[in-house]
């Protein structure tokens, strides 16, 4: 039921912004997935943007400036800002085909006559990577889906081929060339490689891993676990790419243009950033692990499940995953989760997607009080799942 209250009177609050428009909220216990709206910005970055509502600027001098500064928190050589990891992934894309070629960037994604060719491991393949074909390009597939060698990546190699394609996810990454070796391969004929990597922070040190190991382009989300503006990202990288990319990005005309970032979301951004890489990372490791610890002593008990605290290290934070056994007599993960999005609160927990035995809960935008709350409600459903309800 929508109330008369609207947003520009009385007091505001997330609720009665959410009560004006007729929907209800809900606990993100699943993490900074987009369709539920991301990671709760950090307050730094909310003040920063607010801030930067005072002034008008050049955006190319903001943009250039804010690269530098990017670099100089990550630790790389050259930065720049980009509309989440996916806009990343399109000016990659982008700047391998037209590089600094006015009359190129102009023209995508008509690519006739220009090498438009990327080359991708078949294992690489996943749910976002057409965002590199949204300029033009077209894939060139290497290997097959439980690995690929050099060898075959160099096989595919052609006059057109404009870049490689590197995904660093933790689910990917079984039987795929390593990224050094790829790196080699592409410095040889004068090629990048574009890495998606938008989900590996923490740790923060993978900030400079990936261009440690050769690539051009590293493409990070600022929406995730870093709590800048949802919709923003950042490329890292060789200056010459970086460049390349920054021309082929908004505000400058082309392809891009529809992926513009405002003042105050890149002000937010490197507010965010500055707070992100001073948090001390074991502290903030071993407070999600407490709290993930607490979900899991509130539902070990239950049949037909072990539950357990996973943190793989060398990616994000710990979560209480929950893996359902033979013994499990209760409905699918896909129910569990759509029962507890159906609950008073709402709860939203993630689940492998499809057919899968597993669901976890994720504490990064758990606010203070809600692992109680989540805890409790995961305790009922999953009791009520497991005696065949
Ligand atoms: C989240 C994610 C993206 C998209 O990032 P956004 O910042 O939401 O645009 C792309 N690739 C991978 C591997 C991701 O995990």
């Amino acid at each position: 039921m929508k109330t008369k209250r609207n947003l520009t009177t009385g007091q505001l609050t997330g609720l009665s912004i959410t009560e004006s428009l007729g929907i209800t909220p809900l606990i993100n216990a699943g993490g900074p997935n987009t369709r539920h709206s991301g990671s709760r910005p950090r307050p730094e970055t909310i003040r920063a943007m607010e801030a930067m509502s005072e002034v008008f600027v050049q955006m190319d001098e903001l943009l250039i400036a804010a690269g530098e500064r990017i670099a100089e928190l990550t630790g790389n050589e050259a930065a720049t800002v980009t509309s989440g990891a996916s806009g990343g992934m399109v000016v990659q894309a982008a700047a391998a085909m037209a590089k600094d070629d006015p009359d190129r960037i102009s023209r995508l994604p008509i690519t006739d006559g220009m090498p438009n060719e990327l080359i991708i491991q078949k294992g690489h393949r996943f749910i976002y990577d057409h965002l590199y074909l949204a300029p033009g390009a077209r894939f060139v597939e290497a290997g097959g889906p439980d690995g690929c060698t050099i060898y075959e990546v160099e096989a595919a190699i052609t006059a057109r081929t404009a870049g490689f394609i590197h995904l660093e996810s933790p689910f990917k990454n079984v039987g795929a060339v390593p990224l050094p070796d790829l790196a080699e391969l592409a410095h040889s004929h004068g090629l990048p490689v574009l890495a998606d990597c938008a989900s590996m922070l923490p740790p923060r040190e993978n900030l400079t891993s990936y261009t440690g190991q050769g690539a051009d382009l590293v493409s990070f989300s600022g929406g995730k676990a870093v709590r800048g503006p949802q919709s923003t990202g950042f490329l890292v990288g060789k200056p010459e790419w970086i460049e390349y990319a920054r021309l082929n990005n908004a505000p400058n005309p082309g392809v891009t243009r529809a992926q513009k970032v405002s003042k105050e979301e890149i002000a937010g951004l490197l507010a965010a950033l500055e707070a992100f890489v001073s948090v001390d990372e074991e502290a903030e490791t071993r407070k999600y692990r407490e709290q993930m610890n607490f979900i899991v002593d509130q539902i070990a008990e239950i049949p037909g499940m072990t539950v357990e605290v996973k943190h793989n290290y060398d990616h994000y934070i710990p979560q209480a995953v929950v893996t359902f056994n033979d013994q499990w007599r209760g409905p699918s993960t896909s129910e569990i989760v759509t029962r507890l999005k159906a609950g008073t609160p709402r709860v939203f927990a993630a689940d492998g997607q499809g057919p899968s035995n597993v669901m976890w809960i994720d504490p990064l935008n758990l606010q203070e009080g809600e692992v109680e709350i989540v805890a409790e409600q995961f305790r009922i459903i999953l009791i009520e799942a497991a005696s065949g309800r």
